[in-house]
């Protein structure tokens, strides 16, 4: 019988995970079952893939560097992502603004509701929690996120997952001056990490023979603690005004897969899908980024020299399905609580979403902390925060399954636009070690 592919493997285990999560909505002690007994292999499969995050940037970006021998041509490709990456977050938040000022869900809500929403989450620690995490971040100059990108101690960058633009610097620092040194004296430090990116690689792969029932148990876990049907219901014209946007980058993503790198744009999506599902399970840019890298190397052929840098990068600073739904929940929280928002608060947000989403960490429910920053940033009533968060809070998990979605293959989508401008799209190496395979057996 031949093995179904990864996908749809991953596919039933999401499936299987829905239904079993709802159906142990029913039983009273169905919720806490899943909490004990399902969710930590949901937990254990995600610090598996956040364990080899690090170790997989350290180790392929300092190839990808010294592979290239040449330092032009690294900043070459560094400008060209840095660019790419803001047209596209641009192009992204202009969407949501569009949809969300055609479409008005903000107008349509009740009373009743905004009541209800406010009652049941502006308390919420969850809520809670965002505002303040969100005003710590605010307390910093703007030059701070400069400041925070550079590390004082290598071991402690590494030792931290959300210190990852961090180990970015160093790491960029190290190749270069690796490629500065010459090949000869660089020679044993370069093999050394060739050799951990491909037992990383492995290690990936291992993690994923588990991805069905991990995403089955991560699945499960979010049904069974979801909240009150009744308001997500009611946010149900909101939650469709940002899906919509979603869809159609993924539509604009295509495109531009189709007409500039010349890719079957389906294939580009089936080869990436892996990722895509696990982002949508994880809601973790982070946590999916080893998967997104090797889907994007050996299964579409993107050159390490390239997708080493663009994908790190961007999994931490490119979010455009991020910065698209900070945009709309920007404007519907405005429009239901009769905020008046002008046509330059509009263009605030564009300018402020698309640095929201850059400071936005790569894991779960970030982009609403950076959220309260777009809303102050249009002079919103401070005191009214905790009430414009806890109206989208219900929905909020959902769309961030979405949304990560939308930001992973938004940045794969970028590997694969850049490498082929610097001529770096070849042939994916599974393609190339069945020729090789070929090529011996013919002999
Ligand atoms: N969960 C998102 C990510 O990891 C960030 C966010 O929008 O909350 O990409």
């Amino acid at each position: 019988m031949k093995k179904l592919e990864l996908h749809w493997q991953i596919l039933i285990g999401m499936l299987f995970g829905i239904l079993f999560g709802f159906a142990m909505t029913y039983p009273e002690w169905g919720p806490q079952f899943v909490q004990d007994w399902i969710s930590p292999f949901g937990t254990i499969f995600v610090k598996l893939l956040k364990l080899i995050a690090i170790p997989l940037i350290l180790a392929s970006l300092i190839k990808g560097i010294s592979d290239l021998q040449d330092i032009s041509k690294f900043k070459n490709i560094g400008l060209r992502t840095i660019a790419i990456y803001i047209v596209t977050t641009v192009i992204a938040i202009t969407i949501g603004l569009i949809l969300v000022n055609l479409m008005k869900p903000g107008d349509g809500i009740s009373e009743d509701t905004i009541t209800k929403l406010t009652e049941t989450y502006a308390t919420d620690s969850g809520v809670t929690s965002k505002l303040e995490e969100a005003n710590r971040q605010k307390d910093s100059g703007p030059l701070q996120f400069l400041v925070d990108m550079v590390p004082d101690n290598a071991f402690r960058a590494v030792s931290d997952n959300s210190l990852m633009l961090q180990v970015i610097f160093f790491t960029i620092f190290l190749g270069i001056s690796m490629l500065l040194i010459g090949e000869k004296a660089a020679r044993p430090l370069k093999e050394f990490f060739d050799s951990l990116n491909e037992v990383v690689l492995k290690m990936v792969d291992l993690i994923m023979l588990t991805a069905p029932i991990a995403v089955f148990a991560l699945l499960a876990n979010v049904v069974v603690s979801s909240g009150d049907p009744d308001l997500l219901y009611a946010l149900l014209k909101y939650s469709g005004v940002v899906v919509l946007g979603l869809m159609l980058m993924i539509v604009f993503y295509s495109l531009v897969v189709s007409v500039f790198v010349k890719y079957n744009p389906i294939k580009f999506l089936s080869k990436i899908s892996p990722a895509q599902l696990l982002a949508f399970s994880t809601s973790s840019s982070a946590a999916t980024l080893p998967v997104t890298m090797e889907r994007v190397e050996e299964h579409i052929g993107v050159d390490k020299e390239v997708s080493s840098f663009v994908l790190p990068v961007g999994a931490t600073i490119n979010m455009d399905g991020t910065s698209l739904y900070q945009g709309v929940a920007a404007v519907f929280i405005s429009q239901a609580l009769g905020f008046d928002l002008t046509l330059g608060g509009q263009l605030t947000i564009i300018l402020t979403a698309l640095l929201a989403s850059i400071g936005s960490a790569a894991v779960p429910g970030a982009g609403m902390v950076m959220l309260v920053i777009v809303l102050e940033s249009i002079g919103f009533p401070p005191d009214k925060l905790a009430i414009g968060l806890a109206l989208i809070f219900a929905v909020d998990r959902p769309l961030d399954m979405l949304r990560t979605v939308v930001n992973v293959t938004g940045d794969a989508m970028v590997s694969m636009l850049v490498a082929k401008s610097v001529g770096k799209l070849g042939e994916p190496v599974e393609k190339k070690w069945n020729d090789h395979l070929d090529e011996v057996t013919h002999k």
